[in-house]
């Protein structure tokens, strides 16, 4: 943090740890921010401050770039010519300190640095010279980059890069032009899973249409402005992830992060269908915690809360790796075991019934002990529907012969 106005600086650290638990360090000078950078310390992102006492033209940027190290900087006015000049450094982005809201803004740009580094974006662009400028602008932001000289490679890099998030991609190339490759791309992923935006130097007007229709989210002629470049790049990935997010909250228990019932119906059928073309018979398990009422009662709702989150933890240990587990509401969960059946489903559901037996939860100075009844049913080719309703038939007469027990139901 190189900025000499100590009450900007103060404000913009103290944020920083405080809500983005990162370490700052303060500098109040060129020089005292080159003996910093002199010292082996990492630095992740510098926020710089244009106009130092020893640096009244931004000679700081220089120093920091220099380390590679990804510059956002601060400037007290705002002037079109030192703005171009700036800009052409490849900076992550330029900030007016005029207000607060502006300085909020230099946090949620340090943020956006740091998840970059998750994003894969894959240029597809038969010039060299021209992925190398925009790998030189995406890099100055932290974001994995991948290249490809044409859509086929592109197919090929894509399929071997599963956190690409995002394709920039020209129309006119060798082999497999930017139009085909768009298509191909959208047979696999949908314009929620992966974005893409469009160049060309061509009549703009056609090409970009052509872009949008066949699947690309956005389009971007040729040249263009470093800054136009990074807003739309921003603006795609961040819908991306919203939606990512939107998805992941839909499907999901917040308690337990296991999938709720909801997905548990929607992937269930499908692996159900997949199991009878395959002819592999599946168990529908369902479990419920023996007398959690009482759970709740003697230790608290908070403690019943840790007890779930320890239950789900052990169904993802146990059952994690191919089947479907989910919690379906307060204390019952189901699993739907795929390619076991029978008397093996009813020993591997007894063993888990024994694990849960043997858990103690920790809470506060409490050792929680508590018990599951599960009822099975196992079968090739019925509804889901149809085997819940006899899985349910088993977890009922589970809990009437006394709980803590495991019941197929045939
Ligand atoms: P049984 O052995 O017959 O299943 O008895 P039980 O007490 O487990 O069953 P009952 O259905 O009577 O009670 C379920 C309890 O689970 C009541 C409810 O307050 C509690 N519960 C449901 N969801 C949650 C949750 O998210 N957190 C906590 N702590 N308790 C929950
Ligand atoms: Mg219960
Ligand atoms: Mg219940």
């Amino acid at each position: 943090m190189v900025e000499d106005t100590r009450s900007i600086s103060g404000f913009l650290c103290r944020q920083i740890e405080e809500t983005l638990e990162f370490n700052p360090v303060p500098a109040y000078s060129l020089a005292e921010a080159a003996s910093i950078l002199a010292e082996d310390e990492e630095f992740f992102v510098a926020v710089l401050d244009l106009n130092l006492p020893d640096a009244p033209d931004g000679e700081v940027v220089d120093l920091v770039l220099e380390k590679r190290i990804p510059a956002i900087i601060l400037t007290g006015s705002f002037d079109e010519a030192m703005r171009e000049k700036i800009l052409d450094k490849h900076v992550v982005d330029y900030i007016l300190k005029d207000s607060p809201r502006s300085l909020d803004h230099v946090k949620y740009l340090i943020q956006r640095i740091y998840r970059n580094q998750g994003v894969g974006i894959l240029l597809v662009d038969d010039s060299r010279f021209f992925r190398s400028f925009c790998r030189g602008l995406l890099e100055a932001q932290k974001f994995r980059v991948l290249e490809a000289g044409n859509g086929e490679e592109g197919l090929d890099v894509l399929s071997r890069n599963p956190d690409v998030r995002l394709i920039i991609t020209d129309y006119n190339m060798p082999v497999m032009d930017g139009f085909e490759f768009v298509s191909r791309v959208r047979e696999l992923y949908g314009r929620n899973e992966i974005g893409i935006i469009g160049l060309s130097t061509q009549g703009a007007g056609a090409v970009s249409a052509r872009f949008l229709k066949t699947g690309a989210n956005d389009f971007l002629p040729k040249p263009f402005a470093s800054e136009e470049f990074y807003a739309r790049v921003t603006q795609n990935i961040e819908l991306i992830e919203f939606i990512a997010r939107l998805r992941e909250i839909a499907v999901r228990d917040p308690l337990t992060r296991l999938h709720n019932r909801r997905h548990y119906f929607e992937a269930g059928k499908k692996l159900l269908k997949e199991a009878e073309e395959n002819r592999i018979p599946v168990t529908v398990a369902m479990l419920d915690i023996d007398r959690f009422k009482g759970v709740n009662d003697q230790y608290g709702h908070e403690a019943g809360d840790a007890v779930l989150v320890r239950l789900a933890e052990s169904l993802r240990r146990t059952f994690g790796r191919s089947h479907i587990i989910s919690r379906f509401g307060g204390e019952e969960f189901s699993v739907l075991a795929y390619g076991i059946h029978g008397e093996r489903a009813v020993r591997l559901f007894d063993d888990f019934r024994g694990l849960v037996e043997n858990t103690e939860v920790s809470y506060g100075n409490e050792r929680i002990r508590f018990t599951v009844s599960i009822g099975l049913h196992s079968a090739l080719g019925r509804p889901l529907s149809h085997m819940i309703r006899e899985a349910d038939r088993g977890l009922y007469r589970a809990k009437r012969e006394g709980r803590n027990r495991v019941v197929m139901q045939s």
